[in-house]
């Protein structure tokens, strides 16, 4: 028979696969947990891919000071698990996502109200936005340990310029909260952008020979086009696009810029430190070292497009300092390298 340890692991993987099944998240960060007693959680380790996860990856957690078993790392976020737990008596699983719209709209730090009676059901009347850390920091831990004691009834929150975090009796309904939440973020986001509907095709001048010139002179071996609606939409603006989101620093790179299409030496030189450059009017390049990641890169870029674009209508909206995006680029280049990539 199987212990309930073995159990709330075996949900934990299942429940992990399920979040980047569902977009939830990009590649394999995020986290989940799941309380096996008044003193433990099991949760998803450290720097590794949820792909291949089995049970003996899946770290149990002493509630109390974070301590854990064995020699595989709990998440780096372990610390805001065990406070949900702590806090809340009636919480059995937390999950923590980078889904798209309630990540876009955390750039604001007003929260966001919850108006449908069926998300409220879920998530309470408001999910609040806590104070800004970087990943993985005390800053962030305690942020957050504030704002769920401030809102006991709220049970879902969004991580400034970073995602969500999901509390709940279990698994299945941290589920449906995420839904609900990017349900909810979605129609805030569409109430404030109207970004136009034309999804472009890939512009013929990027032609085969291109790629190449591209793929050679930055040294990726994958360059993916996005047409997708932000991304165009923010390719036809002046600017150059600002670290409004952790992952978009992390993974794109900080301040992203704008090239004519005629213009590859200066793609070429944009992508020799960032994995993304936009093309004006017509969208966005984005390099990685294997397919997975420039999707990775293209999805990332997608959302901070979208962060940017709500961000400008939202007047309490800041992007990250230019610090914190800097450190951020530079951990996860460093990280990545080492094959350490996920939180
Ligand atoms: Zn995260």
């Amino acid at each position: 028979m199987a212990t309930d340890e073995e159990k709330a692991k075996r949900a934990v993987i299942q429940a992990a696969k399920e979040l980047v099944k569902k977009g939830l998240v990009a590649r394999t960060w995020g986290n989940i947990s799941a309380r096996i007693s008044d003193t433990q959680f099991v949760i998803t380790p450290s720097g590794l891919s949820y792909d291949t996860l089995t049970e003996d990856k899946v770290v149990t957690v002493n509630i109390r000071d974070v301590s854990y078993e064995g020699h595989v790392k709990p998440s780096s976020e372990a610390g805001i698990h065990a406070d949900v737990y702590k806090l809340r008596p009636s919480v059995g699983a937390v999950i923590h996502t980078h889904q798209k719209a309630a990540s876009v709209i955390s750039v604001c730090p007003e929260g966001l109200l919850i108006e449908s009676e069926k998300e409220k059901a879920l998530l309470g009347d408001m999910a609040p936005c806590t104070a800004y850390g970087m990943p993985g920091t005390k800053k962030l831990r305690k942020a957050v340990r504030k704002t769920v004691s401030d809102y006991p009834k709220s049970r879902g929150f969004l991580l400034p310029r970073h995602g969500a975090l999901l509390v709940s009796s279990d698994l299945e309904t941290a589920f449906l909260e995420a839904e609900a939440l990017e349900s909810a973020a979605e129609k805030k986001y569409h109430s404030m952008v109207r970004e136009g509907d034309s999804v472009r095709k890939r512009p013929p001048e990027l032609t085969k020979e291109l790629y190449i010139r591209i793929r050679r002179g930055c040294g990726a071996n994958h360059v993916i086009y996005t047409g997708e609606v932000a991304t165009l939409f923010f390719s036809k603006k002046g600017e150059k696009l600002s670290p409004w989101l952790d992952d978009l620093s992390q993974i794109a790179g900080v301040n992203i810029g704008r090239c004519d299409i005629s213009d590859v030496k200066s793609m070429v030189r944009e992508l020799r430190h960032k994995n993304a450059v936009f093309i004006k009017g017509y969208g966005a390049l984005c390099t990685g070292n294997t397919k997975e990641d420039a999707l990775a890169v293209k999805t990332i870029l997608e959302k901070g497009c979208m962060a940017a674009l709500y961000g400008e209508k939202a007047s309490a909206a800041r992007p990250l300092n230019s610090i914190d995006a800097r450190i951020q680029r530079f951990v996860y280049r460093y990280k990545y390298s080492s094959g350490a990539y996920n939180r």
